[in-house]
Order: structure tokens, then sequence, then C-alpha cells
């Protein structure tokens, strides 16, 4: 029948069963026809033209009814697949590609990026394009007749369903379901939307998932919509018998889901899930029209939605609006190869949007202001030039704006001219309820140097020290867990700084993690030197405690002792299990172990010629110095080792922040509170940055010298 020479004949095939299915999710009149009947439409609602191409693989099962439909719709035919595209496009340069994928695709994501590929490597840039297929022929003629026919006003509205607080964000106009709703509504909300339906949330190819305030609500792919707590072939289903959205019910004409697999259409194993059950065929065999979904799994976000919605604000078809996906995903570092995929005709008119305020733009010497008038859930703007978005890629761009906590501000290039979007979305109280009458402005400036994203290699080497001390049995109480909350504030503070979603103040943001990096770094040192003291008062050796742990760099070198002036020996020491551990010893013939420090910037010294001793008191200096080239916080204090108990008028205990490159000392009085009499070691242990390190000269207390 598909070889009948009647071109502008598109058919529709379905049996007497399917009657009632036609009429609901494709049309009541059609679902009427005749064997062979027939009914001309007086205009489609979708337009010819000679850019827009229908592209179909040679001997493809689909290929007849892609004949049809480019014969429908005026549209040139191209007869191609990745590897012969270039050569069947000849001279072309398509504004839009309907394309469609072999009905027994088993690879979509890696068709898709062939394709996108070649059409990169023949135009410079992948084309507006959009998918149409189905789990068989006749299904993708309900497809097809669907892009045909006349839209329904009713279309305008908008649901919006993602896993975010809803009420952190100004809804707008739109219907808005999130965390603070309840299954049963989400559920029949979703049914019942009949406008635009964009969803975020997690998914398998066969069913999503979307978390809500009373537990996960299913997006189920199954013709039988999981009855009974049912999934594939009688397996469980995981929602069990708790109400879900059938996709397949859905009345919503046009539908994003941005999860993971929600535009795969079938796999390579036949073991697995059957193609009727993917939630992309489910949903487009419903009332939906078009599609957009992610090909594979992808780190989505809802922030994917929102540049759909601002780029349908904009006017750019959904062809073109996963495109703004692409560019998002790309620049905030989340995905570098397309997943987002648009079903439907490519050409197909931009979706409504709602909630979304365009901004207005000036340029001036030092840059550009962007104001919005309004606040909205979403705020857009079109600045010429690229040059914006690629300056935001380098770390060259300064976005300032009024309240920065609670405006998240991203700048991608449009893909489809030499312009940059911005993008902004207001958060919290700013965008609650009375707030939203006000305004926004945000400046863009280009800034000479690089903003500065090498943050956490000081509490990176904080945490390798706090380990290696929590390690030993005398700070083990103390630092119990310490190495792994550093290690916590790590992970959060590089998060930070290497996030691309946010770049409202983010040289100002970065300066104050990089505070907090130094705050965190130095969080344990008071509690070190605490320790030692105390320890002090015994009999204490913590060189003990690691000095198996140590291995020897075998050369030492000559040095001078601190406390006597004699030849000293310097040995580097560097740990068994952790590399970033190094040491240096230095010992004296005279007077013992004068130095055990971490090889570091900072150097600790008992100035010998201010040492005044006797059996109650001793008093003197220590002297810091610091070599590194930022300031250091060093936590300090001076014991005499098996000293016991110091009277409290005694000054054991400091902390001081030296610039870089400078000395300082520290006058310290220790009175024991009991007679000292014997040879013993007089201490300074200095902790910075989670590093510990001791100097010490030797005391002999002689029973007559009282001061
Ligand atoms: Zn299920
Ligand atoms: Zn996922
Ligand atoms: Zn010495």
């Amino acid at each position: 029948m598909l070889q009948a020479d009647e071109p502008d004949v598109l058919p529709l095939w379905f049996t007497d069963a399917e009657r009632g299915w036609i009429a609901r999710t494709v049309d009541p009149e059609l679902a009427e026809l005749a064997p062979l009947g027939e009914r001309a439409l007086a205009r489609l609602a979708i337009a010819p033209g000679s850019a827009d191409i229908v592209l179909v693989a040679p001997r493809a099962p689909e290929l007849p009814l892609a004949r049809r439909y480019a014969a429908v719709a005026a549209r040139p035919l191209v007869i191609a697949d990745a590897a012969t595209l270039g050569v069947a496009l000849g001279g072309r340069r398509p504004r839009s590609v309907t394309w469609f994928p072999s009905l027994d695709e088993t690879d979509l994501a890696g068709s898709l990026v062939a394709l996108r590929g070649a059409f990169a490597a023949r135009l410079g840039h992948a084309p507006a394009l959009g998918a149409l297929t189905a789990e068989t022929v006749a299904q993708l003629t309900w497809l097809l007749v669907k892009q045909l026919l006349p839209r329904d006003p009713r279309e305008a509205t908008l649901t919006f369903a993602s896993t975010s607080e809803t009420s952190e964000r100004p809804s707008s106009s739109l219907a808005v379901l999130g965390t603070d709703h309840k299954v049963a509504e989400v559920v029949r909300r979703l049914h019942g939307a009949a406008g635009t339906l964009l969803i975020n949330s997690h998914s398998r190819p066969h069913c999503g998932i979307l978390r809500v305030a009373d537990g996960p609500v299913g997006l189920c792919g199954l013709a039988s919509g999981g009855a009974g707590g049912r999934c594939i072939d009688g397996s469980a289903c995981y929602f069990g018998e708790a109400p879900r959205v059938v996709m397949q019910d859905l009345r919503a004409p046009r539908v994003l889901f941005n999860g993971c697999s929600t535009a795969n259409i079938g796999g390579r194993r036949a073991d697995y899930l059957p193609r009727a059950a993917m939630v992309s065929h489910a949903a487009l065999r419903s009332q939906a029209r078009e599609l957009v979904g992610n090909v594979r799994l992808v780190l989505s976000d809802e922030v994917d939605l929102d540049w759909f919605l601002a780029g349908s604000a904009l006017g750019y078809p959904p062809a073109q609006g996963v495109e703004l996906i692409e560019a998002a995903r790309r620049a905030s570092g989340r995905e570098v190869l397309a997943s987002a995929l648009y079903f439907g005709d490519a050409a197909n008119p931009a979706w409504p949007a709602e909630g979304v305020s365009q901004g207005e733009v000036v340029i001036d010497d030092d840059g550009a202001a962007v104001r919005w008038a309004s606040l909205d859930r979403v705020l857009v703007a079109r600045v010429d030039g690229r040059r914006w978005a690629e300056l935001a890629a380098a770390d060259r761009l300064h976005v300032s704006g009024e309240r920065p906590s609670h405006v998240i501000v991203a700048v991608i290039p449009d893909p489809w001219g030499d312009r940059s979007l911005v993008l902004a979305l207001p958060r919290g109280e700013h965008a609650r309820g009375g707030e939203r009458a006000g305004a926004l402005t945000l400046r863009l400036r280009p800034l000479a140097e690089p903003i500065d994203r090498a943050l956490g290699e000081t509490l990176e080497r904080a945490v390798e020290h706090v380990r290696w001390l929590e390690a030993l049995p005398s700070f083990a109480t103390v630092l119990a867990g310490a190495s792994r909350r550093l290690e916590a504030e790590l992970v959060q503070l590089r998060r930070i700084a290497s996030s691309r979603m946010n770049l409202l103040m983010l040289r100002e943001l970065l300066d104050q993690v990089w505070l907090d990096e130094v705050r965190a770094a130095c969080r344990f040192d008071d509690a070190i030197i605490d320790e030692a003291l105390v320890r002090s008062r015994q009999s204490w050796d913590v060189v003990v405690e690691y000095a198996h742990r140590l291995h020897a760099v075998p050369s030492a070198t000559a040095s001078t002792c601190d406390g006597c002036g004699s030849f000293a020996t310097a040995v580097d020491y560097t740990d068994h299990a952790s590399v970033g551990i190094e040491r240096t010893i230095t010992g004296c013939g005279h007077c013992g172990v004068v130095a055990d420090m971490p090889v570091c910037a900072l150097r600790v010294r008992i100035l010998s010629d201010d040492l005044t001793y006797a059996a109650d008191r001793v008093t003197g200096r220590v002297e810091i110095t610091n070599e590194d080239d930022r300031p250091r916080r060093v936590a300090l204090g001076v014991a005499i080792a098996m000293g016991g108990e110091l009277l409290p008028a005694s000054v054991a205990r400091t902390t001081v922040i030296l610039d870089g490159g400078s000395a300082s000392t520290f006058a310290f009085q220790l009175l024991p509170a009991a007679p000292l009499t014997q040879f013993l070691a007089l201490r300074a242990f200095l902790a910075s940055e989670g590093a510990f390190g001791v100097a010490a000269t030797s005391i002999l207390f002689r029973p007559n010298r009282i001061a």
C-alpha cells in the first residue's frame, strides 16, 4: 500500500480494537475512518520549507513512511546514514532535520552521537534535530499524524514537576509540583495536565521516580500501568500498589522528561526491557505529540528545565531548545556528549513559556548591564556576542548583582547565533510572594586575570597531617574523627570551587571559601597543643609512637644546634604509610633531639641566650619564623617534660598570626608547682594547619639553685 502512487496520503494504521485509543490519543474523527477511508486536512500544524529536511536511512522499513511524510510536508527528503550524510547533503545547509531513526534501533545514544558528529563535520554545528520513531510501523503512523493535526488552544498551560523544594522558587502562573506535594496529588495533576508538562526526576528506561513529600511517585512505562503491583513479566513493581503516573495515559501534548534514559527506545539485550515498556514509547503513544528526553544516563538538573523554558520564551523551537540544555550542561561541566533528544517534527514551533521574564541589556565601556524590571521563576536575557560566554568558560567573567546569595546566574553561548544567554534564577525568600515585584540588575565585566579555582591544597595537606597524628596513641582521643570531618569540609569546598552552576559574585565567594579553608585547616591546632602540654606533665615521648613509621632518607645535612651552637645533623624522614608526611629531625651530640619538625615553611627555636631557669621558674623566648608567602596561624605551647603541674600564673600557651616572610617571639614563663631537681627537657610545641612540630633543649636543674 505504501508503494501506491499517492505520495500526499499519509497512512494511519490501527485495528478495530485500537479505535478507542486512536480517538483519545490522535483524533476522534480519524478513529471513525473506515478501512481505506481518507480525510483531507485543510491546514497542517507543520510548515513546509525547503530548509527543513526529512532524513531517513537507506533501505530502512520506515523509508516509505518518511517519503510520504516529506511529500505531505513539502520538504526535501535526504536518504542517508551518518556515514553517507556528507555526500547526500550536497550543498544543503538545513535549518532543521526531522530524523527517522531506524525502527529496530538498539543503540540510539551511539547513533545520535554519530549523526551529530556527521552534521557538525559538514555544517560546523549540530542542526535543530527532531526524531520521529515508535515501537512499530503502525504506531509510527500515529505519531506522524499527530504532527500534522491542528493544535488545541488549551496546550498553552504549563505544569512543572521537580524534586526541588517548590516553595523555594517563585511559581508564577505555572502549576509547580515538587517535594512538598503528596503522591496522590502529584499523580492526579500529572495525569490531568492538559498543556505542557516539564518533569525533572530520576528515571530508569521503563520507569521514572519522582520523590515527593510522602514517598516516591512512579512514572510507569508499561501498558498495564503496573496494575496489581506487577512490572515487566510479572516481576514486582518498586512502587507496589501505590498510585503512579501511567505514561501512556498522559493528556499533555508536550512532555519534557529530564531523567536518565527517558529517550531510550530499546537496547541490544534480549533478556532486558521490552521496547513497549520504555517511558519514551509510552509517552509517545499517549496524547503527547512531542517529547524531550535523554538517550542515556545524565547528571540531570532542574536548571535544564529552566534553560528550556527560557529558550521557549526567547522563541526557540524545541528542536533548538534541547541544544540550550546541552550547552548549559557543558558550561556547568556536567556533560560533554549530547544526551537530550527531541521527539517530534524538527520544525515544530516554540513551546509556550510561562514564568519567564526577559531582561534588558545595556552595553557600556566596562561591560554589560542586564536589568529585569520584575522577578519571575526564570530570568533570561540575550546579549550580543559569544564572548561573554567564552569569558565565563575561561573564568574571566565577573558577575555582580544585589543579594547574591539568593540568585543563581549562568552564562552560556547561544548555539544558534553570535550571542550569549544569561540566566538568573531567584531563590529562597527573594523569590517569594511580595518580593517578586522587585527588580534585578546584573553587571557583567571582563576580568584581566582568571578567577583562581585552585582551592583545597592547604586543607588537603591539613587532612593528611591530622590523619597522621590521629593514628598516634597520644592523639587518638582528642583527634577522634577529626580527619574525616576535615575531609568532608574539603569535599564541600572543592565542590564549590569547581562548580560552574553559579557565576554571581564567584570571585568574592571563592575568596570567602579560601578563608573558610584556612580556618578549617587550623581547626584542631589548639587541641593538639593543649594535649601536648597536658601529656608533657608526665613522661611523654611522642617520637616513640611514630619512629617505626618513619623511613630516613639516607643523607643527613650538617646543621647547627640551636641550643649550644655545636655541630648537629638534620635527617629527613618520610612516612611509610603517608608519602606526604615528611619530617626533619635535628640532633646534637650534647643537647639530644633539638628539633623534630614537619617539612614546612615554619621554624621554631628556643632562644638559648634568653633562657633563665631555676627549680621553681623557667623563662625565655621562643622564636617562630614564617617563610611561607602567605600569613600563617601558629599555635604554640612550651612545657618542661616530666615537669608536673604548672602554677596558674605561668605563661605557656599562645597563638600568633605571622605574615609571610616574618618572624615573632613568644616570651614564656613556666612556674612548676613542685621544684625541679633533675636533668629535663624544655620543649616548644608548634601546630599549624594540622602539622605538629617540636623544638627542645635540655636543662640540668641542680637542687641548690632556687631563684
Ligand atoms: Zn513498575
Ligand atoms: Zn539516574
Ligand atoms: Zn646542642
